[in-house]
């Protein structure tokens, strides 16, 4: 699948929640592949969701530490506890940390991108 036909297919597959009857089907399928397998859409995809959740990717080691703290933005925001987040930043001491989801802000510390590897400052 080529950008130009991702693009078209997100219109149609970001709008949530997808109906289940969608799940399974060639086209679907077809674009679920691309997210995940075509570096071009994949890319192209998470910018544009982490854009939508106000981050700005290039203060960050890579695209996959942006998105994924989108959920980190997410659970900031809310009394609860947000077990989709599997990154944390503590900004007053510039670290990133692997949250512990016991409705308190404690975390484990990490020095390097689980997804890149760079270290981390
Ligand atoms: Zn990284």
């Amino acid at each position: 699948m080529n950008l130009t036909t991702y693009k078209k297919l997100h219109k149609k597959y970001s709008i949530l929640p997808l109906p289940r009857e969608v799940w399974g089907t060639p086209e679907h399928d077809a674009f679920m592949d691309a997210f995940h397998n075509n570096e071009e859409c994949k890319t192209w995809d998470l910018k544009q969701r982490i854009k939508k959740a106000g981050i700005n990717y290039k203060n960050y080691c890579c695209l996959d530490m942006a998105y994924h703290l989108i959920e980190d933005i997410k659970s900031k925001r809310s009394e609860n506890v947000n077990y989709d987040c599997v990154i944390t930043y503590y900004k007053k001491g510039n670290t990133f940390g692997i949250p512990i989801h016991d409705g308190g802000s404690s975390f484990i510390m990490i020095k390097y991108c689980p997804w890149c590897g760079k270290k981390l400052a």
